[in-house]
């Protein structure tokens, strides 16, 4: 919403709309103004119009997102480093959701599946955009990380497991309304041919290590993008040999991004009682062993450490 001058308003819904609003105020308003998300739109629109209209007053809140009352229960919002995934090592703003139906053997984010605060969409966007403010006064706001990365920092849902929550649909979509690259942490237990396809889906297929391995959704294997990443978290010999059969029988590799990651162990505060134990017969494996074989059997995969567990203690949260 733009006011103007008390009592003038003016609605505007998205970004292309809010140049139109305002030439029909003053005609001859540049029009070679780019804005990409609503924080950057406030700040130009601020020194266009503010010389013209001295009350004018730029409201931060989208029309659509103002006019829901939809809520998410989230266990926190903050920004530091994206530790996983291609996009590792940028800035990135995770909004942890609450709950989730699995319980895997090596989940570190127990503290998830329950609590947490209800919030309107409209407020986590709002709490998103004061996160990323000290991005668009930098040198981020104008550089491309890439040809498809045009603005940092990064948005993440994870969790617990976003998908758990219905209003994670509107809130990525929202999202990347905005401009935000939008990335979703999902354990592949749930329907992603729903989310909006500009948000790159990082999916995990469980391993028989997690205790999960029967919730793997194998009808999203057709949905998937090459702007996805499929993620294995391998903490056995019997994981590797798994997870290396399922890329060969689904050609996962023409799909997209493949990513191995090896299971970090839990520190004694992160053992929540309900976790999966990890099933009998399977054989830990190192690391070391783990990259070994990669190499070995020359697999086109990503092998990842999570960085966040390398810079600060592995049991920090809020990191
Ligand atoms: S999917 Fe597994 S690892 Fe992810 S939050 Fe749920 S229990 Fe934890």
């Amino acid at each position: 919403m733009i006011e103007l001058a008390r009592p003038c308003r003016l609605e505007v819904a998205d970004t292309a709309d809010w140049k139109s609003a305002l030439r029909e105020r003053r005609p001859n308003i540049s029009s070679n103004l780019r804005p990409r998300t609503l924080s950057q739109i406030g700040a130009l629109v601020q020194t266009e119009a503010r010389a013209q209209f001295p009350h004018f007053v730029f409201l931060p809140i989208p029309r659509t997102l103002a006019l829901m009352s939809d809520t998410l229960v989230v266990n926190e919002v903050y920004l530091s480093l994206q530790g996983e995934s291609t996009f590792a090592g940028l800035p990135c703003i995770f909004i942890r959701l609450a709950a989730c139906n699995l319980r895997c053997s090596y989940c570190d984010t127990a503290y998830a599946f329950t609590g947490g605060e209800k919030k309107e969409l409209p407020k986590i966007i709002h709490e998103v955009d004061r996160l990323a403010a000290p991005y668009r006064a930098g040198p981020s706001d104008s550089q491309p990380v890439n040809a498809t990365i045009t603005q940092l920092p990064l948005v993440e849902l994870t969790g617990g497991e976003p998908l758990v929550q219905r209003n994670a649909l509107p809130l990525m979509k929202a999202l990347c309304d905005a401009g935000y690259t939008v990335l979703l942490e999902t354990s592949g237990a749930h329907d992603i041919s729903t989310v909006d396809p500009r948000v790159r889906r990082i999916m995990d297929l469980k391993c028989p290590s997690s205790g999960e391995v029967e919730r793997n959704r194998w009808d999203n294997l057709q949905h998937l993008r090459p702007t996805d990443e499929v993620k294995f978290v391998l903490g056995t010999h019997e994981d590797y040999a798994w997870a290396h059969k399922v890329i060969l029988e689904h050609n996962l590799q023409r799909a997209c991004p493949l990513l191995f990651s090896w299971v970090h162990p839990l520190a004694p505060e992160q053992q929540h009682s309900s976790l999966k134990k990890v099933p009998p017969g399977q054989t830990p494996i190192s690391r070391q062993e783990l990259v070994e074989r990669i190499v070995a059997d020359a697999l086109p995969v990503r092998f990842q450490v999570q960085l966040h567990k390398i810079i600060w203690p592995p049991e920090q949260r809020g990191v």
